[in-house]
């Protein structure tokens, strides 16, 4: 059992990832990403100033993002959790160190998923394009003007995390380039270890 992160900028591959784990290992995966996306459509106060804040591109507050992760923690994870896309902010880090550590989980790994700037937006358009031709939903922050401003906000706010992290000898940097089989197969081998 392991519980881990899921590190690196929009596109990088985390929510591919986290899937398959969840398949592979019944491991449960916590998106902030898809727990806001949910809130959104709650009809609330709250969910229509979260989908404004989204449509940007920008961050939720950390005090919203923490108490989803606080009550999805609660639920527990038998076999490991993996947080994608959280924590995103120094904050948020620390916040995640204070509830494992009351509940006496540990953080086993921090994976950080190395994609090149150029390959990102790529992704993201093709992942909008493959939405659009299934019938599914496209994500509105899934625009090469909005990715702008996430993958800024990515380096402004999140990528202090790497420094943090490797600091603390959790950091394990993946080269996310890789095909999909080859990226699973070196987080396999990361949690095989831990
Ligand atoms: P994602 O699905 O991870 O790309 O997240 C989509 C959007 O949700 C982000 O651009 C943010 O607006 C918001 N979001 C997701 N996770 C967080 C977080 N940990 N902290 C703040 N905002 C978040």
């Amino acid at each position: 059992m392991a519980n881990i992160i899921l590190l690196g900028p929009p596109g990088a591959g985390k929510g591919t990832q986290a899937e398959r784990l969840v398949a592979g290992r019944g491991m449960v995966q916590l998106s902030t990403g898809d727990m806001l996306r949910e809130a959104k459509t709650s009809g609330t106060e709250m969910g229509r100033r979260v989908a404004e804040v989204m449509e940007r591109g920008a961050l939720v507050t950390d005090e919203i993002v923490i108490g989803l992760i606080e009550e999805r923690l609660e639920k527990g994870a038998p076999g490991g959790f993996i947080f994608d896309g959280f924590p995103r902010t120094l904050k948020q880090a620390d916040a995640l160190a204070d509830l494992l550590a009351r509940r006496n989980l540990s953080l086993d790994a921090v994976i950080e998923l190395v994609v090149d700037d150029a390959a990102l937006v790529g992704r993201i358009v093709k992942r909008a394009e493959e939405a659009r031709a299934a019938g599914k939903p496209v994500r509105k922050d899934d625009t090469p003007e909005v990715f702008a401003v996430r993958l800024q906000e990515y380096y402004k706010n999140t990528a202090p995390l790497i420094g943090y992290y490797w600091a603390k000898k959790s950091l394990v940097q993946i080269d996310g380039m890789a095909d999909m089989e080859s990226v699973g197969a070196a987080i396999a081998k990361v949690l095989d270890k831990s």
